[in-house]
């Protein structure tokens, strides 16, 4: 049995932040996340990203920032369980919870903030019977890192902007040997801006664009070598390629989490904007996990709703200490 003050189910950009709030306070916290590395959404989705509103770094790579936020949690020496998701709570008698993953591990703390974000990640995969069998043998539905791409055949399906996006940046920038842009509709759901500058790139045979058209086959041996193209005029068409990278968007589920008594609205955790408490005492939820009036789902808003949470939580754990509020430019940051 782990055992922490606070456990902190998700380590994406919140779940972070979280753990250097709560040492400030001096409370431990353990971190629980269904991926196998820490950093949600920045480092599944677009690591190699720009983001350009988090406060005091005008531009910052997403992969950059989940290492700065490590850098800053390291003091205060947090434990992970990677690669298992939470699966279940159980109220205890002295008002803590004991929570167990997939794999059963089990931690004991006196609260629990949840910061799952969009929930456990599920990509939404195109319906084609043997896309198992070559998931990392060239399917990919998440790019994490575009240089794998390089001198690379890639065929891309979707029409919003992470396939836009991702099509017009490994073409652009000559990384991979060749695009294909693969999508059912001849409008896409993109910016406008980006469905410009495809179109733009076709033109100038940058990218190849097949519209009205979709992925019905995968075809190889030990690795993807070919896909089937189902073109609404032209019939099936095969396209050698390296690699096939569906992205659809990801399906937003709390899984399990939704079955733990919590107030649930439109998928996501309802919470008091007093201190982020859900409708269970003792758990918490900050991040894009939850919901409110004038929500925003942004990096910088989960940030101040973890240090407000972890201030309710230090007066629940320690109801008999007073906490005064100290500056780190006075106090520093003194680590466990
Ligand atoms: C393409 C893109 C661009 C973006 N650009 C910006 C931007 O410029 N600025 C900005 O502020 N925001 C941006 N965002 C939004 C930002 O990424 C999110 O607001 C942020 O990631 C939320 O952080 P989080 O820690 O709450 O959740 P997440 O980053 O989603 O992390 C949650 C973690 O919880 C884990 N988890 C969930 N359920 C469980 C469970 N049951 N057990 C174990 N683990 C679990 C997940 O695996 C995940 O790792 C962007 C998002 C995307 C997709």
């Amino acid at each position: 049995m782990i055992k922490t003050d606070i456990l902190i189910i998700g380590a994406g950009p919140v779940g972070l932040f979280t753990v250097f709030e709560a040492g400030l306070l001096k409370l431990k916290c353990h971190l629980i996340d269904s991926l196998p590395v820490p950093g949600g959404q920045c480092a599944e989705i677009y690591p190699k990203k720009p983001i350009y509103d988090i406060p005091g770094f005008p531009t910052i790579l997403a992969g950059d920032l989940i290492e700065n936020l490590m850098l800053q949690a390291e003091p205060f020496k947090p434990g992970f369980t990677l690669g298992e998701a939470a699966v279940s709570i159980e109220e205890q008698n002295d008002g803590g919870f004991v929570v167990t993953t997939t794999k059963g591990t089990q931690h004991a703390a006196s609260v629990v903030i949840i910061a799952g974000g969009l929930g456990v990640f599920q990509p939404r995969k195109p319906p084609i019977s043997n896309i198992g069998d070559f998931e990392d043998k060239g399917v990919e539905y998440i790019i994490k890192d575009p240089e794998f791409y390089r001198g690379k055949k890639c065929v891309i399906a979707g029409g919003g902007d992470s396939a836009l996006d991702w099509s017009i940046f490994l073409a652009e920038k000559k990384i991979a040997k060749e695009v294909v842009l693969v999508h059912r509709s001849s409008s896409f759901r993109g910016h406008l801006d980006s469905v410009q500058k495809v179109i733009d790139l076709a033109e100038r045979g940058v990218i190849k664009l097949v519209t009205e058209a979709e992925v019905i086959g995968l075809n190889g041996f030990s690795h993807l070598e070919n896909v089937t193209i189902s073109h609404q005029r032209d019939g099936e068409l095969i396209e050698n390629t390296d690699h096939f990278i569906p992205l659809f968007g990801l399906k937003p589920t709390l899984g399990p989490m939704g079955d733990w008594g919590l107030e649930i609205e439109k998928n996501a955790i309802k919470v008091d904007t007093l201190d982020y408490s859900t409708n269970i005492p003792g758990i918490y939820a900050v991040g894009d996990v939850n919901t409110y009036t004038n929500k925003l789902k942004l990096i910088l808003c989960g940030f101040h709703e973890g240090t407000i949470a972890v201030q309710s939580a230090f007066a629940r754990i320690h109801p008999d200490k007073k906490n005064i509020l100290k500056y780190t430019t006075v106090n520093g940051v003194k680590g466990f």
